[in-house]
Formats: structure tokens, sequence, C-alpha cells
């Protein structure tokens, strides 16, 4: 048993056919955090992200999830056990509308309507927007107002881990501080344990309390985000920050 992580890997290794994109990596992620995963772009985050979820299967390692074995598990288990991912590039349903988008987000859950219409409730006043909007196409909002809808879709199921892959992505940095607002507000006031993957590493470490840096497929370093933040090799070797 793991009482003080919610998700612990150990020496995980995945592949895409013969390319090596994870080689060996081991984090932990302590309940009620915010722990960001940082690197370029193609250093493994998203691969590492897709093993979690169960959306490819890791060749070698672990993945334990508050005390189980989930390596390998089928993604809608892992969703049902409690882990929500966010992926890179929002994907919500276009041509459906906004409630139904979110509708689909509470669809592994059997607690009831009332339950999931108290979250919904819960996600419309953290996304004030979205409720103006709700009978809209989700094709029609803005990046940002998809972002939002691709979070609070993830909300739906009730996650207790949410990973987010790259919420940031293409968003001014208005938008971006908006969101990495919201997403420490769910941290705190909801008790989501958030795995946040940014190449902005200057946003996560500004909402993250601790960070792993990836390269080439490895965590060639990790620390308090105050740490990282002030460590002149982490900004110029691996993030690029000036
Ligand atoms: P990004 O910010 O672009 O998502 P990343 O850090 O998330 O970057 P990954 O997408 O996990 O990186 O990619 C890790 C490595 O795996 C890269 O070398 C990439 O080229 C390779 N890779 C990613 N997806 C595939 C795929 N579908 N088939 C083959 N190789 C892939």
């Amino acid at each position: 048993k793991d009482p003080d992580f919610v998700l612990r890997i150990d020496n995980l290794e995945s592949f895409y056919g013969p390319i090596m994109a994870i080689r060996g990596v081991s984090l932990v992620v302590p309940e009620g955090r915010v722990v960001t995963v940082l690197g370029a772009n193609g250093a493994g985050k998203s691969t590492l992200m897709k093993t979690i979820s169960g959306v490819m299967d890791p060749q070698k390692g672990k993945i334990i999830y508050r005390g189980t074995n989930i390596t390998g598990m089928a993604p809608e288990r892992v969703v049902r056990a409690g882990i929500v991912h966010i992926p890179e590039g929002r994907e919500v349903f276009p041509l459906l509308s906004l409630e139904d988008n979110l509708a689909m987000g509470a669809f592994t859950r059997s607690d009831g309507a009332k339950a999931v219409q108290e979250d919904l409730d819960m996600v419309f006043s953290y996304f004030p927007i979205l409720k103006d909007r709700r009978h809209q196409q989700a094709g029609t909002l803005s990046g940002g107002q998809q972002q939002m809808l691709a979070i609070a879709r993830g909300l739906m199921s009730r996650p207790k881990l949410m990973l987010l892959d790259e919420p940031s992505l293409g968003l001014s940095p208005l938008l971006v501080r908006e969101i990495l607002t919201i997403i420490r507000r769910l941290n705190r006031e909801q008790g989501v344990t958030m795995l946040l993957v940014e190449q902005n590493a200057k946003a996560a470490l500004d909402v993250a309390d601790y960070g792993y840096v990836m390269d080439l497929g490895r965590i060639v370093i990790d620390g308090t985000a105050e740490t990282l933040k002030r460590s002149k090799d982490v900004q110029e070797f691996y993030l690029g920050v000036q």
C-alpha cells in the first residue's frame, strides 16, 4: 500500500514499434498536490500520460494507483478507478452541444442523476462562460473555451487524479494564466490531485508544488517548483527559458 501517493510509477518503458519513447521513468504524485512534468517537444510527456491512462501498454515497469497495480488496465477501467486524462489538443465532440459533451464525461458514473446535476452546477461555477453557452455546438467555441470544456468534461467523471496534457497549448498568456489558476483552485477546493504536462515551464511552475523535467524519454531532474524555478541549469538546458 502507498497511503501517501495517489500515483507511483516505477521504471516505466513504452515503445512505438521499435522506438523507445519512455526510457525507465519513475515518479510519484502525492495526494492533494499539483505535480508537473516539463520538457521540450518530443521528450515523451504525452506518451507517459497515454501509458498511465491505459491508451498505451508499457513494455516494462509498474503504475501503482492508490496502492493498486493498474499497469496495462483498459482505459475505461482506469476512468472508473478515478483517473481522467485530458489529452493534448482538447478533443471535444465538435458537433455535440456543450451540455451533451459534459454528459459524455459522466457516462462511467452510476451514482444517479442528482449527483451528476450537482457536479454540473459545480463545473459551471468554475466555468461560467460554459453555462452561458451550454446549448451551443462545442466546435463553435474558441480554443480557450474548448480547453475549459475539455477540463469540465473530465471533472464530470468525478476524478481523484486528473492528467492534463498541455492545457496552455496555443492560448494567449492571459488565458494560460486563467486556466492554470482554475486548475489550482480545483486542486485546492475540490481535492483533485493534478499531474500537469507542460512545455510552458514558467506558467506550470507557478501553480505546481513539484516538478519533473523529461528529456529524450528520461527524467533528468526533479525538485520542488521553487527549486526548479531558481535553477539556472534547468532553465537554460532543459526548458529553453531566457
Ligand atoms: P509533444 O509536446 O510533442 O507532445 P512529448 O514530450 O509529449 O511531445 P511524445 O509525444 O510523448 O513527446 O513523443 C515521444 C517520442 O515518441 C518522440 O520521439 C516522438 O517522435 C515519438 N512518437 C510519438 N508518437 C509517436 C507515434 N504515434 N509513432 C511513433 N513515434 C511516436
